[in-house]
């Protein structure tokens, strides 16, 4: 499809499309019209699997992007490839230029993010903000499955806003915002959607509530906020809420 074909993105353009309702139906008018151009790029968390899943259901061809930081869990990887056995799928992994990972361990150690907050979000540069804007250079619709009761940071999240990179506007949808803890739970039982093993597994009363790069990702107690086992070593100066990796700078 030609760029010029396509509706620009603009305010009233996005206007339009948050008043549109069911989320099933933005995911299907969206990869309709943009096609390849609109991306829904997940970790295969519970919000993403159910949008994979709705836009599924649609029955028209659509596109799925990861950010692979080569640091993720055994379990990610193995899930990812079950996810796109069960939908048929390729998930296109999206990875970090490895000469500037080559540059910053020989630079900062393996181990920076355990030195400060800055060490921590160049290595979260490095190999997913940096990766990601180079997708963003190349779409126009990026779906994504935040959620406003994810954190206080993401409790104003909308359900669709335009974002400016590098003087191109992104439609950035967030087609789940609304939705609760149960809501998601509910949804994934009723339909039978897959989970990230990690997700379901519990380890001494404890268990993960948000997944991200091996080292750096915890399972929480509970009481402990979702994020609270993102960086850990960070608890006593980063408050939970602001604990993001720069993938959503804009929300
Ligand atoms: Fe680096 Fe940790 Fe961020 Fe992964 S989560 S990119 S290992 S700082």
């Amino acid at each position: 499809m030609t760029e010029n074909c396509l509706p620009k993105i603009t305010n009233s353009f996005c206007y339009k499309v948050r008043q549109i309702d069911r989320p099933q139906e933005i995911l299907f008018q969206m990869f309709k019209r943009f096609e390849e151009r609109a991306v829904i790029i997940t970790s295969g968390q519970l919000t993403g699997m159910i949008i994979i899943h709705m836009a599924h259901e649609n029955g028209i061809p659509f596109r799925v992007c990861t950010v692979d930081t080569l640091r993720l869990f055994p379990e990610t990887y193995t899930f990812l490839q079950q996810v796109e056995a069960r939908y048929g799928i390729q998930i296109e992994r999206i990875k970090p230029d490895l000469k500037q990972v080559d540059r910053m361990i020989s630079q900062h150690g393996e181990f920076l993010f355990f030195d400060s907050k800055d060490k921590q979000e160049y290595c979260c540069h490095i190999r997913k903000v940096e990766p990601l804007e180079r997708l963003l250079t190349d779409i126009d619709v990026w779906f994504s499955g935040l959620r406003r009761d994810q954190s206080g940071n993401r409790s104003r999240t909308p359900k669709a806003q335009i974002i400016e990179k590098k003087g191109r506007s992104i439609l950035k949808i967030n087609p789940l915002f609304d939705w609760t803890e149960k809501q998601v739970r509910d949804f994934i039982k009723e339909h039978d959607i897959p989970i990230n093993p990690l997700l379901l597994s519990k380890v001494n009363g404890q268990s993960y509530e948000s997944l991200g790069c091996i080292i750096c990702t915890t399972p929480t107690l509970p009481g402990e906020s979702r994020r609270s086992g993102r960086w850990r070593w960070q608890n006593t100066q980063v408050e939970d809420n602001k604990k993001e990796c720069g993938l959503h700078f804009s929300i």
